[in-house]
C-alpha cells in the first residue's frame, strides 16, 4: 500500500557500528542536503517517509543487531509507514546476495564504497566539491575525522577487510581543509578515526605521515585537542609519540587496541608482535611521555585459548597498567583465517573470561582515579544531564572511557573548558569542584 504522498520526500538515516560509519552516515547527510533532499539522523519523530539504514557487519552481535533494525523497519513499510527502505554499510556489503535473498523487501541495498549510487536513488549528484562537509551527528565542540579507509593488517579475526577493502588515506590537504571547515562551526576536538592509524599516508605519500598529519592539523587555530584512536602496535612509528609531545593540542592519549598478550594467542591471531615487544614499546612511549593515557582492547576466548593464556593476560595488565580497557569476546567470523580453526569456547566461557579481565581493570582503574584525587585538570564540558555537569579530562574520549562529574556553583557552557579540582574516585569516573 503506497503512502499519500502529502509531502516532500524526508530522509531518516539510521547509523550502527562505529564511529567510521557514524562519519560515513554524516557525509551522506551532507550530499542528500546539498542536493535539497530534506535529511536527519537517528530522527525519533515519525515525519519521514524514507530510510537509510547504514549497517555494521563487524561480529555476531553487531550483525544481529542490523538484521532486527532491517526488519524493524520493512515492517513500517509494509505497515505503510513508510515508503522507501535502502540499507548500507559493513553488512550490506559483506551479505548484499544473501540479504537480497532473505530481505528482499529493502528496496535496495548498497556497499560500503557507493555513496554516488544511493544518492542515484534520489536523482541527486555525487559534490566531490563538499569533501569534509557533513552533518555532524555529535554535538557540536567535537567531532570524529576519518583519515583513512580500509586495512592492510591480516589480524586473522578481523572481518574488516573484507567489508572495507585495502587502506587508503586521505590527502593531508584535504583533512587540514575539513578541520578548518569544523572549527569554523564550532568543533573544538577532533578524534582521529581509522581502522589502522599508524599506516596512514603509506599508500600516497609511499611512507608513514602520520606525525606530518598531526603538525599540520595542530596548526589549525582553534583546534584545542587532537586525539588518536587505533593504532597498530607491531612497527609502531614511535615518531608518533614525539609529535604528541612536541604540540599542546594533542592530547596525551593513544588508543592502541593489543588484542591479548599471549605469544600463542598473538601468533593465533596473526598480530605480528610478540608481548615482550608490545612491553618495550609501551616502556619506550611512557619514557617519552610519562603521563600519556594509553587505551587497549582485548579479545576474550579467541580458538584456543587456555587457562594459561587468560592468566597470562592478566598478569600483564596488573604489570602494564593500561588507563582503559575495553574487551570483546571472540566472534566466529567466515571468511577471516582464523574461521578454519575450531571455535572451542562456549560463548558463557568467553563471557566469563571477559568478565575477568574486566575485573582485573576495574582495581587498576579506581587506584589510577584516586591518584588524581586532589589535583586540577582541563576539562571539557560535555552535557547535563540529571542536573549535574558532565566533562571528560583529555585522558579520556568520548563515549568509551571516564567522565567527570563537575560540581559548579555557576551556569557552565557545553563545549567550554573548565578547571576541575578532582574530589572523589569511582572504578570509571572522577568528581570534582570548577576552581
Ligand atoms: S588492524 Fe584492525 S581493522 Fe585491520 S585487520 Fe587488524 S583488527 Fe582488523
Amino acid at each position: 500500500m503506497k503512502t499519500k504522498k502529502l509531502h516532500q520526500d524526508k530522509v531518516n538515516i539510521i547509523t550502527l557500528g562505529c564511529s567510521k560509519n557514524m562519519v560515513d552516515s554524516e557525509v551522506l547527510s551532507g550530499q542528500l542536503l546539498a542536493n535539497e533532499i530534506d535529511t536527519v539522523h537517528e530522527s525519533t519523530k515519525k515525519d519521514h517517509n524514507i530510510v537509510i539504514i547504514n549497517t555494521c557487519g563487524f561480529i555476531e552481535k553487531a550483525k544481529e543487531e542490523s538484521i532486527n533494525t532491517i526488519l524493524d523497519q520493512v515492517e513500517l513499510k509494509r505497515r505503510g509507514k513508510l515508503d522507501k527502505v535502502y540499507v548500507t554499510g559493513c553488512l550490506s556489503e559483506r551479505y548484499k546476495n544473501n540479504l537480497e535473498t532473505e530481505i528482499p523487501e529493502v528496496d535496495a541495498y548498497f556497499g560500503t564504497m557507493e555513496l554516488p549510487m544511493i544518492l542515484k536513488q534520489f536523482e541527486a549528484d555525487y559534490k566531490a566539491e563538499l569533501i569534509g562537509e557533513r552533518l555532524l551527528s555529535t554535538p557540536s565542540h567535537y567531532a570524529y575525522m576519518k583519515i583513512s579507509e580500509g586495512c592492510n593488517r591480516t589480524c586473522s579475526f578481523c572481518a574488516i577487510p573484507l567489508m572495507r577493502g585495502k587502506h587508503s588515506s586521505r590527502p593531508i590537504e584535504s583533512l587540514v581543509d575539513e578541520a578548518k571547515r569544523l572549527v569554523q562551526r564550532g568543533v573544538k576536538e577532533v578524534m582521529l578515526i581509522a581502522q589502522e592509524l599508524t599506516y596512514y599516508g603509506l599508500d600516497i605519500y609511499k611512507q608513514r605521515e602520520l606525525p606530518k598529519l598531526l603538525h599540520a592539523l595542530a596548526d589549525v587555530q582553534g583546534l584545542e585537542w587532537i586525539r588518536l584512536h587505533y593504532a597498530y602496535p607491531s612497527k609502531f612509528p614511535i615518531d608518533i609519540i614525539d609529535a604528541i609531545k612536541e604540540r599542546p593540542n594533542i592530547c596525551n592519549y593513544l588508543d592502541m587496541p593489543l588484542q591479548h598478550a599471549s605469544n600463542n594467542m598473538l601468533k593465533a591471531m596473526k598480530r605480528q608482535i610478540t608481548r615482550e615487544e608490545m612491553e618495550d614499546l609501551i616502556g619506550d612511549i611512557r619514557h617519552r611521555i610519562p603521563d600519556i593515557c594509553i587505551r587497549t582492547t582485548l579479545i576474550a576466548g579467541f580458538p584456543g585459548e587456555t587457562r594459561d593464556d587468560v592468566e597470562e593476560l592478566k598478569t600483564f595488565l596488573q604489570k602494564m597498567r593500561f588507563d582503559r580497557v575495553g574487551t570483546f569476546t571472540y566472534s566466529h567470523e567466515e571468511g577471516t583465517t582464523a574461521h578454519d580453526l575450531v571455535d572451542n569456547i562456549s560463548a558463557e566461557e568467553k563471557e566469563e573470561r571477559a568478565q575477568e579481565i574486566m575485573e582485573v581493570q576495574q582495581e587498576i582503574s579506581l587506584e589510577k582515579n584516586q591518584e588524581k584525587v586532589g589535583k586540577v585538570f582541563k576539562v571539557m564540558v560535555d552535557k547535563k544531564e540529571a542536573g549535574r555537569y558532565l566533562g571528560r579530562t583529555e585522558f579520556d574520549s568520548v563515549e568509551v572511557d571516564n567522565e567527570v562529574i563537575i560540581q559548579s556553583k555557576k551556569k557552565l557552557a557545553i563545549g567550554d573548558f573548565v578547571q576541575v579540582k578532582i574530589t572523589k574516585a569511582y572504578d570509571y569516573d572522577l568528581e570534582g569542584e570548577v576552581v
